[in-house]
């Protein structure tokens, strides 16, 4: 609830510890994935924090949780804004989340988690896999059965994406820039201190701040001036702070994430890599025979 807090946040359940992903030594390769793992889930991330400053500057209204809302809007973002991109970004921000919710406590869930504002971490994975696939049943079903999902659940999200692709564009149809800029969009860098020089370097020369203010000022006529920023917050989270009007990406969220790749994600997707690979070898050893 907005008025309970003045910050609305990602929600993240749980995230490796800080700092430990730059002291291990990577490959280039390894290090180039690792901050592409980093930038698409700040790209949804970031989409998200946005569209909880759209439902509070543009006065939006919000039929269920807001906390889905901005995640599905974010989803569709991504699917309709950058089709070529959208499969790697989105696979990285299901596994994102998927990984936070395998690091919860051994105790499970607490009625705590129930109540919350947000979905639980793995259904907020699954709905935007359920979005993939209900965009388009041809390109998205091959990655939904390999985390599965069901097929009829598959053949459903259509429905899902569609409802939610007609719901969002009917409330930001009023908004659309036509011939007149709206209210500016400021992005600012701050003190990184040094504990998170490296991300914040990675965030810097990504410009991925800069990408999501551009896709705000081309497509909508905001009434009044909004930040994002990037900055030390002292917790590995995101939020938009309405009576600021500003959107935060903390460094220590993009830090966690790198860790979490490095750690967790990598070595699985390394290990499927080489098993695939051996797959193949051995099929085409078959085939010579
Ligand atoms: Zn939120």
């Amino acid at each position: 609830m907005r008025t309970v807090s003045s910050l609305i946040f990602a929600g993240l359940t749980a995230v490796a510890p800080v700092g430990d992903g730059f002291t291990q030594d990577l490959t280039n390769a390894q290090r180039e994935a690792a901050i592409e793992f980093t930038l698409n889930n700040s790209r949804h991330v970031l989409l998200h924090e946005i569209g909880h400053l759209f439902v509070d500057q543009l006065k939006l209204p919000v039929l269920g949780r807001e906390e889905d809302a901005v995640d599905t809007m974010a989803t569709l973002v991504i699917l309709n804004e950058q089709p070529e991109a959208a499969h790697q970004i989105l696979v990285d921000t299901v596994d994102g989340w998927l990984y936070s919710e395998k690091t919860r406590p051994v105790r499970g869930y607490t009625n705590a988690d129930f109540y919350g504002m947000h979905s639980l971490d793995i259904q907020r994975s699954f709905a935007i896999a359920c979005l993939m696939v209900g965009s388009d049943y041809e390109t998205y079903s091959t990655y939904a059965t390999r985390i599965g999902m069901p097929i009829d659940r598959q053949k459903s999200c259509e429905e899902d994406h569609e409802v939610a692709e007609f719901g969002w564009q009917q409330v930001l149809a009023p908004h659309t820039r036509k011939d007149v800029f709206g209210a500016n969009v400021a992005v600012e860098y701050r003190s990184d201190e040094r504990t998170y020089r490296d991300i914040a370097a990675i965030l810097r020369e990504s410009g991925v701040l800069e990408e999501a203010a551009d896709w705000v000022t081309k497509n909508y006529v905001l009434p009044r001036p909004v930040r994002i920023t990037a900055e030390v917050c002292g917790e590995a989270n995101a939020f938009y702070v309405p009576d600021e009007r500003r959107v935060i990406l903390c460094y220590e969220w993009a830090d966690s994430f790198y860790s979490m790749f490095v750690e967790e994600i990598m070595p699985i997707r390394e290990h499927f890599a080489m098993m695939k690979d051996l797959k193949l070898e051995k099929l085409s050893a078959l085939g010579g025979r």
